[in-house]
């Protein structure tokens, strides 16, 4: 079986959670809501980072793995994204004001530059290694935004990241069967529906919807709970019959497919 380490569960920072962020392989991660704690040093290894989109809670630590472990890099991040998001992230966070520009900035210890940005399109196979490859699947979201499919030896799992309702989901789990798992956030209480169409989220409810026209069993995974309601989104999906074959995911959890 097929395995994707939890480096960051939730849809912000809290006292005890951190925020969006998934390994892939010891040198690729989506997101990068929590790359320092999770990894240690490791996370001066980190070469690729595949991001969802511009939100903070999903890009913050690109600017502390590439100033922190700017000693022990040897390769540029790569960091790769729908256009929008990386323009997003080149104008308004890496940007000489907010953090410095470290597509400007030479490496230490080898030939080119810290930071390079590589556009993605979904629906396009991007081959990671021997065995794993990454494809996106736009999402709703207030901004561009896009989840990932990530294929491993033939089995696969769809991480749908931050979004609304997306009849895109429902049409992509039943068009690859290889997806055996879904990572599926669920950011707000039921009794937030309106807060959660405001800002393009899911609730437990709008996650009911949303799973019924899914036309085969799959493992759910619950994720991007904001810290300020997890009992109450925790106690929702409880009473659902999303966790029969469902889990809500916590920092340093292990996703199989
Ligand atoms: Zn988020
Ligand atoms: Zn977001």
């Amino acid at each position: 079986m097929e395995k994707i380490t939890i480096l960051g569960a939730y849809g912000a920072k809290g006292f005890e959670q951190e925020s969006s962020s998934f390994l892939l392989t010891d040198t690729h991660a989506i997101d990068a809501g929590n790359l320092l704690r999770s990894l240690g040093e490791d996370a001066a290894h980190i070469e690729t980072i595949w991001l969802t989109h511009s939100h903070l809670d999903h890009i913050v630590e690109i600017a502390y793995i590439l100033d922190t472990y700017f000693t022990l890099r040897c390769k540029p991040l790569k960091l790769m994204g729908l256009a929008q998001t990386l323009e997003a992230i080149q104008k308004h966070f890496l940007n000489d004001v907010i953090w410095p520009d470290f597509s400007k900035i030479p490496l230490l210890n080898d030939e080119g530059m810290c930071v390079i940005y590589e556009n993605i399109e979904p629906n396009i196979i991007y081959k990671i290694d021997e065995t794993t490859s990454i494809e996106a699947m736009a999402t709703v979201h207030t901004v561009p935004s896009c989840g990932y499919i990530v294929r491993k030896n033939g089995s696969a799992v769809l991480i749908t990241a931050d979004t609304y309702k997306n009849p895109l989901l429902c049409e992509t789990i039943n068009k690859y069967p290889e997806i055996s798992a879904l990572v599926l956030e669920c950011t707000f209480p039921s009794a937030m529906g309106s807060l959660a169409l405001e800002s393009l989220h899911l609730t437990p409810a709008l996650a009911e919807e949303e799973i019924k026209g899914v036309k085969r069993d799959l493992k759910l995974y619950f994720n991007h709970l904001k810290p300020g309601f997890i009992d109450t989104i925790k106690e929702e999906l409880k009473a659902s019959s999303l966790l029969e074959n469902g889990h809500i995911l916590d920092d340093g959890d292990t996703i199989y497919f």
